[in-house]
């Protein structure tokens, strides 16, 4: 049976800023079961981080404000927790990676320490059992001889050891949930590859949830069991990893599939883009957030925000060509390679 270990409902979250309120985040909702893999994908500034953040309180406030929605934990309300609460849950229920494994590690610590430190703050535990633990961790995350390694300062490190690092730091505590921020961006493809190989390897051997954060659809497609597509603050379709690959439902999901290279392309084709950028989250507009760079707008959608409809098993999507009323457009193709058709369209 699966259970549900995060669920958020219409969670918004603003920044309060000299200029007036950004609206980063405008009623996400989501949830992850236990050994399950989400990932949210979208372009820079849409969200996605902040998202996680909020549901860590990692945001310090202000400027951040959560403004509405509700975030449970094993079912339990933990929106209003406090800040020695979230301290609790921090580290030892759910854990972060963060984007940049040199700036988030201490440059001044041996890596032993650092892994350690979480231990000794979460459990009543030794030194020296703590510091078996981190060996231990140091193994896990595929790091050889961690006893000698464990000495080592964070420059001794190349950079897919130290976000491997970035990874026993985040398990050391046993979290059933994992937030990973762009875990691989900074590494070459082959470093990226061995990394997802061992959260992967760690979600099924501990049960954990993970939720990658990326713009790498790439990534996504070996990675994750499912998908939510974000676009300025909002999540605008969610489905099956096969759902968003094969049968993607929304302008932003084609365009963003479009723009992915693709082996078997010609290298004289040219890769498309999303033509534009994103809404003003000072002022995010009325209808549909998308609607200056989306091919297929229509009147109503200026005006009003598309609901989110159904359109099979755990797919949704928030556009007006899902609407009854709507226009029939040709199928849409997803251009992996040229020539070949993998997606269909609405309608
Ligand atoms: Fe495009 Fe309208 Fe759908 Fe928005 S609601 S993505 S503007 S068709």
């Amino acid at each position: 049976m699966t259970e549900k270990i995060l669920e958020v409902k219409d969670l918004e979250f603003s920044f309060d800023t000299y200029a007036g309120e950004v609206h980063a985040i405008r009623g996400v909702s989501f949830h992850i079961n236990r050994s399950e893999s989400l990932a949210i994908v979208g372009e820079s500034g849409c969200g996605k981080s902040v998202t996680v953040q909020s549901i860590m309180r990692l945001v310090p406030s202000p400027p951040g404000r959560l403004k509405g929605g509700k975030i449970f934990y094993f079912g339990k309300d933990i929106t209003n927790y406090s800040d020695r609460q979230m301290e609790k849950l921090r580290g030892k229920e759910m854990s972060m990676i963060f984007q940049d494994p040199m700036t988030s590690l201490n440059p001044t610590m041996r890596i032993g320490r650092q892994i350690s430190e979480g231990i000794k703050k979460h459990e009543k535990i030794s030194p020296d059992e703590a510091r078996k633990r981190s060996i231990n961790l140091l193994k896990e995350v595929g790091i050889s001889d961690p006893e000698r390694n464990i000495m080592r300062y964070p420059h001794m490190y190349s950079g897919g050891m130290r976000q491997r690092v970035m990874i026993a730091i985040a398990l050391a505590c046993n979290p059933k949930i994992l937030f990973a921020d762009e875990p691989t961006t900074s590494l070459d493809v082959t470093t990226q590859a061995q990394i997802l190989e061992v959260m992967n390897h760690l979600k099924q051997e501990f049960e954990m949830a993970i939720v990658l954060i990326t713009h790498n659809l790439g990534i996504v497609a070996r990675f994750a069991e499912r998908i939510s597509v974000m676009y300025a603050g909002k999540i605008v379709e969610t489905g099956k990893t096969n759902d968003i690959f094969y049968d993607p439902r929304h302008p932003y999901t084609w365009g963003l599939l479009n723009s992915v290279p693709a082996v078997g392309k010609k290298r004289t084709e040219k890769l498309p883009t999303i033509k534009g950028t994103p809404p003003d989250l000072f002022m995010p507009p009325k209808g549909c957030a998308f609607y200056d760079r989306c091919e297929y707008r229509m009147k109503v959608c200026k005006e009003n925000d598309p609901p989110e409809r159904m359109i099979g098993e755990g797919h949704y999507a928030s556009c007006w060509l899902l609407d009854e009323r709507a226009p029939g457009i040709k199928p849409y193709v997803v251009k992996r390679h040229a020539g070949e058709s993998s997606g269909k369209g609405v309608m």
